[in-house]
């Protein structure tokens, strides 16, 4: 699944590739891929047709492209396998092309949501008066977006009643955040996945956030992370983060710190990874 900076390298793509394109026609191929749009593929197609793309936008993990001269936007869930692709029109479909959105224009390119598992697509939704689409309203600003509150984050993470990788996690709090970058960011912070977030000090969970920021501008500057072959960004070329990871995928490969056998637990339905030395389980209240 992709985590912000995978999501940030297809947004910076769409803004290249596609904002100021007007759209001549769109072709939905697979219903599923709409489903979120209720009144359906033809109402999709008529809604989008004519409509100038406006600059590409991300709020954590979500992904729209507003629509210019109206209050709406086209949100893109890219689910556990979506792909954007902006391709020459003369390249063959893709097997599992669902959307295919071509422009009025002689740049020869079109943009194609390409699905295998079809747990993502594309949806129309109107604007709240914030500009972001209504759906989103509950997500929280994200650590790299420049008008994040630090300040409100840390005292909202000590305030609750939770561990702090659950914390990392709630895009009510923090946007953005996947299960790969919390276990890089607690592995750097010398956190365990399951302290209470009531334990952390005032300068522990700012250095904790620190290391959200680093982490994520570090993936961010190499293209992302990709641990699966069905992702790749607009432009189909593979992000290579992956190498540089410390904690994530490393169960048994000594601690790049302390050398110890790097550990792995189930998470709920995910897997967390940490150094058993560095990060100590907190000890329980009797
Ligand atoms: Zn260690």
């Amino acid at each position: 699944m992709p985590e912000l900076p995978e999501v940030e390298v297809v947004r910076r793509g769409l803004q290249t590739w596609v904002s100021g394109r007007t759209i001549a026609d769109v072709q939905v191929l697979h219903p599923r891929a709409i489903r979120r749009h209720l009144a359906g593929a033809e109402d999709f197609a008529a809604r989008l047709r004519d409509r100038t793309v406006g600059d590409a936008c991300r709020r954590g993990k979500y992904l729209w492209l507003p629509l210019a001269d109206t209050d709406a936007s086209v949100l893109g869930h890219l689910g556990m396998s979506g792909q954007l692709l902006v391709q020459p029109q003369d390249v063959a479909d893709e097997k599992h092309l669902r959307i295919r959105i071509r422009f009025a224009d002689a740049l020869g390119t079109e943009l194609r949501f390409v699905d295998q598992r079809t747990f993502g697509g594309l949806s129309l939704h109107e604007n709240a008066p914030d500009g972001l689409p209504d759906v989103l309203s509950h997500i929280a600003r994200d650590p790299l977006d420049p008008l994040f509150d630090d300040a409100a984050f840390q005292a909202a993470i000590r305030a609750r009643r939770t561990t702090v990788k659950r914390a990392l996690l709630d895009q009510s709090l923090i946007s953005g955040v996947g299960n790969i970058y919390a276990d890089e960011a607690l592995w750097r912070a010398r956190i365990h996945y399951e302290r209470p977030t009531a334990t952390l000090t005032r300068p522990r969970s700012a250095e904790l956030l620190r290391h959200v920021r680093d982490v994520m501008t570090a993936a961010l500057a190499v293209g992302g992370t990709t641990f699966d072959s069905l992702y790749v960004n607009v432009n189909g070329e593979s992000g290579y983060f992956d190498r540089s990871l410390d904690a994530y995928g490393r169960e048994d490969e000594p601690c790049r710190r302390c050398g110890t056998a790097m550990r792995r637990r189930p998470w709920m339905n995910r897997s967390s990874y940490f150094c058993p030395r560095c990060q100590r389980v907190p000890r329980t209240p009797s």
